[in-house]
């Protein structure tokens, strides 16, 4: 008996000592797998087996801690990223926002204050301030756009549509910002073209979008051209400019949110242009593509399904 008791004291010893190392051990960095091994030291003197299905059953445990760690860490790091670049959006958009409001409330008590002005002038300050206006109103259409997609609000409502003569409006809309700016806009469109099914509103806004950006980042004595074809299934329209182009490296990002080539810092613009029209695009079962090359220009190019009875009609109407 008394040795029986000997035997446990000796056993209760030893654990003491064992727990001792695992205590040391998990000021280690292999604290926890430091305590399996010194658990598996001590059962496995009275009973091997159990002591080696604990051992592994703690270590498949310990893995999925450091597997869920691990994912742990890194939405954390999405999520910091995510903090950040809304941070970094509310700066930009605050500026954006700032810059035409600051010239419309500049340019408005210009005319306030000048009893002197003359009239020529006045019309010259009336149109900047319609000019910001515009842009105002385009950041904050922008806005609301992306808060609709992201919320899964964002409707198209198509109807059979001439993309013509959609094409030919958004021409004359940019028509005063190329001549501003020097550049000229050639078209390259045929006679006849099949209806298509759209949202003519929100393709055009797509036009709009791929034009305004070949004037913006052309520049003075910019050529760019305007181009529609049917191409298989497909109606495409391009919008080809002789611009600075784009890094090959930025070419995959370039339709999403906020994705701006850092080339272009000291032009205007926030990064939801393209990301937009993608949307629409794809909204309308087409596709959005760019071709680029750095110093040589873009051709941004869209295209939207031809419906099959226009395919039909259109093939009864042009002769090859
Ligand atoms: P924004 O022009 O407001 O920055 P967009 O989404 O329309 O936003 O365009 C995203 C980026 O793509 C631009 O910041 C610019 O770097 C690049 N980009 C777009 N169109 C052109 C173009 N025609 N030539 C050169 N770069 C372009």
């Amino acid at each position: 008996m008394t040795r029986i008791k000997d035997k446990e004291e000796r056993v209760d010893r030893s654990a003491d000592i064992d727990i001792a190392g695992a205590t040391a051990g998990m000021t280690g960095s292999a604290g926890i797998s430091d305590i399996g091994r010194t658990k598996q030291r001590m059962l496995s003197t009275a009973n091997p087996e159990l002591a080696l299905s604990i051992y592994n059953e703690l270590q498949a445990h310990i893995e999925e801690l450091e597997k869920k760690t691990s994912e742990l860490e890194q939405a954390n790091e999405a999520l910091s990223e995510l903090d950040r670049m809304k941070s970094e959006f509310i700066s930009k958009m605050s500026h954006e926002l700032r810059t035409p409001l600051h010239a419309i409330k500049g340019f408005t008590k210009l005319i306030l204050r000048g009893k002197t002005l003359d009239l020529n002038t006045s019309k010259e300050y009336l149109a900047i301030i319609d000019r910001e206006g515009e842009v105002l109103d385009r950041l904050i259409s922008d806005l609301l756009d992306v808060s609709r997609l992201e919320s899964g609000r964002f409707r198209i409502h198509k109807r059979r549509t001439s993309l013509k003569s959609i094409i030919r409006n958004c021409l004359g809309t940019c028509a005063v910002l190329a001549s501003d700016k020097g550049v000229v806009i050639n078209e390259d469109i045929p006679a006849t073209m099949p209806e298509v099914e759209i949202d003519g509103e929100r393709v055009g806004q797509v036009i709009l979008n791929l034009l305004s950006n070949a004037i913006k980042y052309s520049g003075d004595g910019g050529i760019i051209t305007v181009k529609s074809e049917v191409k298989g299934d497909e109606l495409v329209v391009g919008v080809i400019d002789r611009g600075p182009g784009i890094p090959e490296e930025a070419i995959p990002y370039l339709f999403e949110r906020f994705s701006r080539v850092e080339d272009s810092a000291e032009i205007k613009g926030i990064g939801l242009g393209l990301y937009i029209s993608r949307q629409i695009i794809e909204a309308h079962g087409g596709r959005i593509w760019v071709e680029s090359e750095l110093g040589k220009g873009s051709s941004f190019y869209f295209s939207v399904p031809v419906p099959l009875s226009e395919k039909e009609e259109v093939g009864r109407r042009i002769p090859r």
